[in-house]
């Protein structure tokens, strides 16, 4: 009872500020949430959703209108750079209870941004938030470049990677709804089908010589077929239909140190922006948003819940963030790491193939819903 007309505010009505916005809400709370964008547009991109997250959707009553919104994923596939199958992980039999998910950024956030207004907030467009007013409680949803977290952390630099990724949306005549990832040496691709005859395509290569962060900055698509002219299976054939692509250097950025004062927190990518390598930063997100939530709601005394939920969110994402940074080795190997590797992962498929995917049921079998917030 404790968020009972409580008064708050949001910043940034991204996949973070408009979950936590219907938590906060649907428990009684007054929410505002100011946006920097004029509208609620989106880069057109898709995103993997699993249990973890999906867990909070359901629980928020969303359940209905994702699953509208999305294909279910049946499985993640690996396969080397020429299309030969490495390892196929089963989505459906390793977690029967779990829901795994793929679905346009654009169409989630439409999603949540209803069931936001729906829940009585009040989101404010065309609002650049540089100085914070003190409300009882702000709430730093407002990502990469989270001012929310400088003021609570000082100016820290994030570092490049030495790796650039590829962002295009093809149209597609559907395919098996599962996620599929090419390897080759020193560079990825990702790629999995989406509602309305739509296919995602993320392409991952090691360069040095481009470092900007950021989805704004076009690229011509014969960069990105140029990249991958040696990959086999269906990529040629996607690559050819990639009319509009977007690239962006990854920057490694550590977990913040310091996510709240008593008065400010931050949640989402402003606390722990991680490389997309587990696909997982809009899963913690959605995590942090149900977490605030509830330890605020279990807890008056607002300085107490804060830190409840830094302490249970900061080891949990430092994990994941962790989880990624090795995840990009495994994909980029090359050599004789490479065969080893792969051969590895094909007997794991053919002997155990459920350990494959059960390596991660600390990540997918979590459950936000039953944690322990007091
Ligand atoms: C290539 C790639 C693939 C990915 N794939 C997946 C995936 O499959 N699954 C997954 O879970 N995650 C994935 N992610 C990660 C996911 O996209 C992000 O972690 C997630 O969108 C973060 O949400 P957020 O709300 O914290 O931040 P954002 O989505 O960045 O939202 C922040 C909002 O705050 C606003 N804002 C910023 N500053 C201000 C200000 N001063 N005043 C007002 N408003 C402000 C911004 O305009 C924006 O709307 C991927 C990321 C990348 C790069």
């Amino acid at each position: 009872m404790s968020l009972q007309g409580r008064d708050i505010q949001i910043i940034g009505a991204g996949i973070a500020g408009l979950t936590a916005a219907i938590a906060l809400a649907q428990r009684g709370a007054r929410v505002a949430v100011l946006e920097r964008a004029p509208e609620l547009t989106e880069v057109g991109a898709g995103l993997q959703l699993s249990p973890n997250a999906v867990r909070v959707l359901d629980a928020l009553g969303l359940g209905l209108a994702l699953d509208a919104a999305s294909l279910p994923s049946h499985a993640v596939r690996l396969r080397d750079r020429s299309g030969a199958d490495v390892v196929r992980m089963n989505l459906g039999s390793g977690h029967p209870d779990g829901r795994f998910r793929l679905i346009h950024r654009a169409r989630l956030i439409a999603l949540l941004a209803d069931a936001a207004r729906v829940a009585g907030v009040d989101i404010k467009l065309a609002q650049d938030v540089v100085d914070f007013p003190q409300p009882s409680l702000l709430i730093g949803a407002d990502g990469l470049r989270s001012r929310v977290r400088t003021a609570l952390n000082g100016r820290e630099v994030p570092f490049f990677t030495g790796q650039t990724a590829w962002r295009a949306v093809i149209a597609d005549d559907g395919g098996v709804p599962e996620a599929q990832v090419f390897m080759g040496p020193g560079r990825h691709l990702v790629s999995y089908p989406l509602p309305a005859g739509l296919r995602n395509i993320v392409a991952v290569i090691e360069r040095h010589d481009w470092q900007e962060e950021g989805w704004k900055h076009a690229d011509d698509p014969a960069n990105l077929r140029a990249a991958f002219a040696g990959f086999g299976g269906p990529v040629p054939d996607w690559l050819a239909r990639v009319h509009e692509t977007n690239v962006w250097g990854l920057f490694r950025h550590e977990v913040a140190r310091v996510w709240q004062d008593g008065q400010k927190v931050v949640i989402g990518d402003a606390a722990h922006s991680t490389l997309p390598f587990m696909a997982q930063g809009a899963c913690m997100a959605i995590e942090d948003a149900w977490i605030l939530t509830a330890c605020l709601d279990a807890d008056m005394d607002q300085g107490r819940a804060l830190q409840r939920f830094e302490s249970l969110r900061k080891p949990r994402c430092s994990r994941i963030v962790q989880a990624a940074n090795d995840n990009a080795r495994n994909y980029h190997l090359t050599g004789p790491k490479r065969l080893v590797g792969h051969t590895v992962l094909r007997l794991a498929g053919r002997v155990a193939p459920g350990k494959l995917l059960s390596r991660f049921d600390w990540i997918y079998g979590y459950d936000p819903i039953r944690e322990t917030v007091s």
